[in-house]
């Protein structure tokens, strides 16, 4: 389906279907899923071909290209299954809050490597009390002359260990994330020792940011300008380009199963109760992609509240959907949908990262409730 996609978008998901196939690229795929880790070999064609950070304007070391179209290389790069698609939404973490509340200093010395995946960033959110306890974040933030000093410890981070720069969410002075710190890799006290194990297959750079006693030039804190929290919008939107990806996987893997084995002679889709929940699947798969492209085309309208709201919702509907076509898709595989054979299963299992990854739904739900001047009691100081 084009979904309105103009002519040059349609060249481009062309061109990045090409590079995928590319045997370099693919030699470089293979070469980083048999290492584990951050996909180096993958990121650095990716870099090369400008798909990295391609929505920062050229000033800044982007390809200065909308949102829908950044959307259109990073689904064509998923669904090929480039390890560089991976991490590119922990990455956009660390350009985000740069492109829509930094200062010029700031932009010119670090979004233009990040913009371009000469530097790999990531955004480190979560503490160890919980990303949304606020008052229970260990955290602190000192003032040293020139110099903040900063303790404490992020986990559950992407990219934890190759990013280059790490944005450091500070503690939020009122109810909403305002300020992030920027961490240079090398700085004195910063560390990433350890990975963390996913349940799914393979090693990830998924870990610990460690900070003890780091020196960061106060010059390195960006705080919220006005523009608010709304430049999240676009990263619950690739988590939940990532879910879809998974849908339309499953879809296409189990159709293909269910035409091809057979009961009583005749394809398992001529059953009503196995065509039905192949169209269930393929629903929900068209209701995420139509949020994800209306709400990133909001974005590219500048009507960024109505953007991020809509990524609220989605983040709310999409992942549990595809999640729920997971299931079924495993139990149209049978007994087989329980083995290792069997992509499916384990394709669900990795779903479950999409629910959880930037704040699971109900947490949503009470973004979505601000949006409409509700504030969730929880906000409000109450236990
Ligand atoms: C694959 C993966 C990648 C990740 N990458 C990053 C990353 O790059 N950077 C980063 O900082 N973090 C990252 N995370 C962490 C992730 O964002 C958090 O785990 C997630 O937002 C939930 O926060 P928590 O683990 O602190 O859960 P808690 O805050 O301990 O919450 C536990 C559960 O309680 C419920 N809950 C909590 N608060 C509320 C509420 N207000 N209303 C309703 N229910 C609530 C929810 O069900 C929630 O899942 C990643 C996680 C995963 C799984």
């Amino acid at each position: 389906m084009s979904y309105f996609l103009t002519e040059e978008q349609q060249l481009i998901r062309n061109s990045v279907r090409e590079f995928c196939l590319d045997p370099s690229t693919r030699q470089a795929a293979s070469a980083d899923r048999k290492q584990g880790g951050f996909p180096y070999e993958s990121w650095k064609l990716v870099a090369e071909k400008g798909y990295i950070g391609a929505y920062v304007p050229e000033a800044y070391g982007g390809q200065g290209y909308d949102f829908t179209t950044y959307f259109v290389i990073l689904e064509m790069l998923s669904k090929m299954g480039n390890p560089a698609s991976m991490v590119m939404g922990a990455h956009d973490l660390a350009i985000l809050p740069l492109l829509y509340w930094g200062t010029e200093e700031q932009k010119k010395k670090y979004l233009v490597p990040l913009a371009s995946g000469k530097a790999i960033g990531c955004g480190a959110v979560t503490d160890p009390a919980g990303l949304n306890n606020y008052p229970e974040w260990g955290m602190t933030v000192a003032e040293d002359g020139d110099d903040f000093v900063i303790n404490g410890t992020k986990v559950l981070v992407t990219n934890a260990h190759a990013a280059d720069i790490k944005i450091v969410f500070g503690k939020p002075s009122g109810s909403y994330f305002d300020t992030v710190y920027i961490v240079e890799k090398d700085m004195p006290g910063v560390e990433t020792g350890f990975n963390e194990q996913k349940i799914v297959p393979g090693k990830a750079d998924w870990g610990t940011v460690n900070l003890k006693n780091v020196k960061v030039p106060k010059a390195n804190r960006v705080v919220d300008n006005g523009f608010g929290m709304y430049w999240f919008g676009p990263s619950f939107l690739s988590v939940c380009l990532s879910a879809l990806t998974l849908g339309d996987t499953a879809f296409e893997k189990t159709l293909a199963f269910c035409k091809q084995r057979t009961r009583y002679e005749r394809p398992l889709v001529d059953l009503q109760a196995v065509s039905h929940r192949l169209v269930n699947m393929a629903i929900n798969n068209e209701i995420s992609r139509n949020l994800i492209y209306n709400a990133i085309r909001l974005w590219d309208e500048q009507r960024y509240e109505e953007c991020y709201r809509l990524a609220c919702m989605s983040k709310v509907w999409i992942p549990e959907a595809i999640n729920k076509n997971l299931h079924d898709a495993a139990i149209l595989h049978g007994g087989i949908g329980f083995t290792p054979q069997a992509l499916v299963s384990m394709m669900w299992v990795s779903s479950l990262q999409l629910e959880i990854a930037e704040m699971p739904a109900d947490v949503h739900r009470d973004f979505v409730a601000e949006t409409y001047g509700i504030k969730p009691g929880w906000k409000n100081g109450r236990p």
